[in-house]
């Protein structure tokens, strides 16, 4: 793999509110009566200009410490500052406030005006199901179905521990719609729904149990690294690797500080109150020891490394995610993690 890093993700949190009360949730100390919505002003739109439109940004993800559409008016603005050529995935619990269909017809307009490609990824498993109406769903799978649109996709987001209820759950939206879906198992992190001539793909992560809710069997982070590791042919590590190409992984969040996904430790600048570009982002990764090594030794060379204190293999146990483990041991034993990061040979 070229080791230039030049397929970036960049992962805006626009809100911190939610709709829901998942038992799973990693972000339920976040979920206030006092929700945080992302806010751009003029001098954060230029940041956000220059890094969501560079040529070598591949993918902008509008997500949240909560439900994303709870702050429509910044994911528009954020869509609307695209100067075109340019993919966005939604992340949605499902839940919206406004009609879906409609929604999406306006997405699809916007798109072919700015030659966008948008992508909304649903979260299907047993957690969201609960709480989230069906016919919810069946207007996205149905907006998805009749669409001749090939700008604006659904996509699906399961959990590696339930995916039959996600593939069940998924069969009874469709049949609704269709008599006759089709889920393909394309590999252990990936179905494929084939619907007509229309196909939307379902990927498994594994749970986060950083709030150590979850006590029933839980995927293991390591052999989840080995399936991501099959999956992209090239040792895990932090950063966004897809098919083979390898980026910074960005994140943006409602406060508009901003960090590399996983590594948390330290934020790298604020969109309001700094001048930020990629090339800034990537003298980071640079200059910084720790976020080099992070961005550059295998993960599992890492774990094998925190795990020698026993203190902090209780808590990557039990964490059980590669993107939640920095973050949360480096607020926890920042020394020991510092130490230990930067003692790799
Ligand atoms: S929808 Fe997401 S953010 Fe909201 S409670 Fe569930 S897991 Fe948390």
């Amino acid at each position: 793999m070229d080791n230039k890093l030049t397929n970036h993700l960049v992962y805006f949190d626009v809100t911190d509110e939610c709709n829901l009360t998942c038992k799973i949730c990693m972000y339920k100390d976040k979920h206030t009566d006092v929700p945080l919505h992302l806010k751009l002003n003029d001098y954060s739109r230029k940041n956000v200009s220059n890094i969501i439109n560079h040529d070598d940004t591949g993918l902008v993800v509008l997500s949240g410490e909560g439900e994303p559409s709870k702050n429509f008016d910044c994911i528009n603005e954020i869509l609307d500052l695209s100067t075109g050529n340019n993919s966005f995935q939604i992340i949605t619990n499902g839940g919206w406030d406004v009609a879906i269909q409609d929604y999406l017809s306006t997405l699809e307009q916007k798109s072919l005006d700015k030659n966008d490609y948008y992508s909304i990824r649903l979260s299907i498993d047993p957690f969201h199901i609960s709480q989230i109406d069906m016919r919810n769903y069946v207007d996205f799978f149905k907006y998805h179905l009749n669409s001749n649109s090939n700008k604006v996709s659904i996509a699906v987001r399961g959990l590696l521990e339930y995916k039959n209820a996600t593939r069940t759950h998924i069969y009874k939206i469709l049949s609704t719609i269709d008599n006759s879906p089709l889920i393909e198992e394309r590999s252990p992190l990936v179905d494929a729904v084939h619907m007509h001539d229309k196909e939307i793909i379902i990927h498994y992560k594994n749970i986060v149990n950083n709030n150590g809710a979850f006590n029933k069997h839980l995927f293991p982070m390591l052999d989840y690294i080995n399936l991501l590791e099959n999956k992209n042919g090239v040792p895990f590590t932090m950063g966004h690797i897809s098919e083979q190409k390898k980026g910074l992984d960005i994140t943006i969040k409602n406060t508009g500080d901003i960090f590399f996904y996983g590594i948390e430790y330290k934020s790298v600048g604020n969109i309001f109150f700094d001048e930020l570009s990629i090339n800034k982002l990537l003298q980071e990764v640079e200059h910084n020891e720790i976020i080099n090594k992070l961005y550059n030794r295998s993960f599992k060379e890492i774990i094998s490394k925190l795990n020698t204190h026993k203190i902090i293999a209780r808590d990557i146990e039990k964490i059980n995610n590669p993107y939640w483990v920095v973050r949360v041991i480096s607020e926890k034993y920042p020394e020991l993690f510092l130490k230990t990061i930067k003692g790799l040979k």
